[in-house]
């Protein structure tokens, strides 16, 4: 490792810091001190677009283009990739990852935020960092124990645990360095998943939680010190208690002033960060309402200022410099927390800063990222919620079709979103983005059981006059200033990885289904693809090695409600192994993961002495509690199916679900949640879904 990175240039540069001057023997004569390892600073994340062999950010520049300048690898000799080497992860679980490559070494993380570095040329394990996340955590959250990856800065790796903290850990040894608590109340279901970002020496973090109740915000520290430097909240909070800003008394306005004060409101900074250095502004995407629902949520509406918003932030203040909402009254989960590229382009004869964005909402948005302006609006997939953005004032028009207050409704986009955290692509050369979109819908009723309504046969009298449309995922290649589709290929599940585009003219994308496709980025013509045999739902990246072009992504499916995403059957035929892998020309084959066991029979289940009463509080509880993890409404669950328990694990049911005998396999106990009772609830509606099952497959054969 050590040897390796004794040539870079970068090691050169006027480091401000002086772990990194004394470690430079090329600048500094006769030091002894070891090279510096991940030697970021200011100058350098600010120019990281000159570095084509290193993706020293998370999308790669502060401009999150997620472009690779390299091109070894191009649309002549692209059929030629396999794998230079892959390092498997021990895990089952989604896997989210952006790697951050410096100077020949990947920083990258797993489930439970365990982070990992790798020798980039031949994927050794240098070392593994595990912050030890209470498995307690995993069971109030969205969307799966991910991580999205870590932050580099001044020889150090940053990474947001799963239950809020940030921890500071050296580069070199693998060494926790400082660890602060991010959260303004642990009692809360607050989580971390995104991947921090580093603005002028400041460690930038926010977390998730919207769905269950959270208010949102985000926070910087210092990247040496771990001290707290400021805090931006998203929404006001609790009616009558202080406001922390100016820009939350804008905000009080737009919400009822009678609201329920035991609703923090949402608005949580759970993904998107972006920085352009020239205007010093920090672009944040903000989340959903919590409830989802408006009438619950602020009953006498309001747009719910900065829900669903992208807001430009003073870096050095965490002071608002402007907003703009994408979805004012949020009713839908329609975050905009969604990925943002900032480009330069030219709009009717002008060079524009744009900031651009596809949310969850299904408009693709180009604003002014000077002043938040908006320049374009236009959905990029079917949307029935809204027929347009207003040009003028910037907001959708609503067609009614979502309005679930009175009567269930089926909504296009779904809150999977058009566009999900799925990063997208911008290549310079093409002018063009390329957006893992998807079209999917979403029953919105107003009962308690609000998460998850797939139980739900008949959609027409839910959609109107309209055909149903079918579900399908996509990658689309879209001409941001014509705001319109250039190319698009359609894919069997709508749960897919993010895009890479290089200058080799070529876009990379892993799917659901275990593939990696490098397609020509002109015409989405299909040029290479790679069995993987893992499911992909991260974003690949490109970085060069002993010289050589790597194309390097994360394997590992999952995310949020995974287990009852449509479709998810064909991501089930290898076993979900999350795992590195790094492509590169001449490689070899892929090594596929060990196929899943056969799912087997459902055995009997004991019989239970339990009233429809209970059957129905168990369902509730269920699909509150279990269904994220476990499967509902007959979907085919990656982690254990609930209704193939032996009559040994239905003995220990209890023991498991209210005790937490199998903490040590990450299922913690829920004695702080259920109660005994609720348990032997769940456990009944457990054991009908177990004889439904039965019935089902006699009925079949
Ligand atoms: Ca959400």
């Amino acid at each position: 490792m050590r040897s390796r990175l004794s040539a870079g240039p970068s090691l050169c540069r006027p480091l401000v810091l002086i772990i990194a001057v004394l470690a430079a023997p090329a600048c500094v004569a006769g030091a002894s001190s070891p090279p510096a390892v991940a030697a970021v600073d200011a100058a350098r994340a600010a120019d990281a677009g000159q570095e084509p062999g290193n993706w020293l950010l998370h999308g790669r520049t502060y401009d999150e283009q997620r472009y690779s300048p390299l091109s070894q690898i191009d649309r002549g000799n692209v059929a030629r990739l396999g794998l230079g080497w892959e390092y498997r992860l021990d895990s089952l679980r989604g896997i989210e990852a952006t790697p951050i490559v410096v100077d020949g070494v990947m920083y990258t993380t797993g489930t439970w935020s365990r982070v990992y570095a790798l020798d980039a040329a031949s994927g050794a394990l240098l070392w593994q960092y595990d912050p030890h996340v209470p498995r307690k955590w995993g069971r109030k959250l969205c969307c799966d124990i991910v991580n999205r990856g870590v932050a580099v800065w001044a020889g150090r790796i940053y990474v947001g645990t799963l239950d809020g903290r940030l921890v500071a850990i050296d580069a070199a040894t693998g060494e926790r360095a400082w660890e602060v608590d991010t959260l303004v109340d642990r009692s809360l279901p607050y989580s971390i998943t995104g991947a921090p970002r580093i603005v002028k020496g400041r460690v930038v973090i926010g977390n998730g939680g919207a769905e269950y109740g959270v208010r949102g915000y985000v926070s910087a520290y210092d990247a040496t010190t771990g001290e707290w430097a400021w805090r931006f909240f998203t929404v006001p909070g609790a009616p009558g208690a202080p406001l922390e800003s100016v820009e939350l008394e804008k905000a009080q306005a737009t919400w009822d002033p009678r609201r329920d004060p035991a609703n923090g409101g949402g608005g949580t900074v759970w993904d998107s960060l972006a920085y352009d250095p020239a205007l010093d502004l920090l672009y944040v995407g903000t989340g959903n309402g919590g409830p989802w629902a408006r009438h619950k949520r602020s009953p006498a509406g309001g747009d719910n200022l900065y829900l669903a918003s992208i807001v430009a932030l003073d870096p050095d203040s965490g002071r608002m410099v402007w907003y703009y909402q994408t979805t004012p009254g949020d009713n839908w989960d329609f975050t905009a927390t969604q990925h943002m590229i900032l480009a330069d382009i030219e709009i009717g004869g002008e060079i524009r800063k744009v900031l651009m964005q596809a949310p969850k909402n299904g408009f693709f948005y180009v604003l002014d990222r000077t002043d938040g302006t908006l320049i374009s609006a236009e959905k990029f997939v079917y949307v029935n919620w809204a027929s347009r953005v207003d040009a003028v004032t910037g907001r959708p028009l609503e067609t009614g079709l979502g309005d679930y207050k009175d009567q269930a409704r089926y909504v296009f986009p779904s809150p999977a979103g058009a566009h999900d955290w799925q990063p997208m692509s911008f290549s310079p050369r093409t002018g063009l983005v390329y957006i893992p979109a998807r079209e999917i819908g979403w029953v919105f009723n107003d009962g308690d059981d609000y998460w998850f309504t797939y139980g739900v046969r008949d959609l027409q009298p839910l959609i109107g006059e309209q055909p149903v449309p079918a579900t399908a995922g996509y990658v689309k290649a879209w001409d941001p200033v014509a705001q319109r589709p250039v190319w698009e290929m359609r894919l069997p599940n709508v749960w897919n990885g993010g895009t890479l585009a290089t200058a080799g003219d070529l876009v990379f994308f892993g799917t659901a289904t275990g593939q990696l496709y490098a397609v020509d980025a002109a015409s989405g013509r299909i040029l290479k693809t790679i069995e993987i045999g893992t499911g992909i739902i991260a974003a690949p990246v490109s970085y060069l090695a002993g010289g050589k072009q790597y194309v390097a992504v994360m394997a590992g499916w999952g995310g949020p409600a995974f287990n009852t995403m449509q479709g998810d059957e064909a991501a089930l035929r290898y076993l979900n192994t999350g795992r590195a892998l790094a492509f590169r020309l001449d490689g070899g084959e892929v090594p596929l993961p060990p196929p899943v066991p056969p799912r087997g029979e459902f055995p009997e289940p004991p019989v239970l002495e339990a009233t429809s009463e209970q059957v129905e509080r168990g369902r509730k509880l269920y699909v509150g509690h279990c269904g994220a993890c476990h499967g509902m409404y007959g979907s085919t669950p990656l982690l254990p199916d609930l209704r193939r328990l032996t009559p040994a694990k239905h003995a220990l049911f209890e023991a498991i679900v209210y005790a937490g005998m199998l903490e040590g396999n990450g299922m913690a106990g829920f004695s702080d949640l259920l109660s005994r009772d609720d348990v032997r609830a769940v456990h009944a509606y457990v054991v009908q879904l177990q004889r439904e099952a039965r019935a089902q497959r006699a009925g079949a054969d």
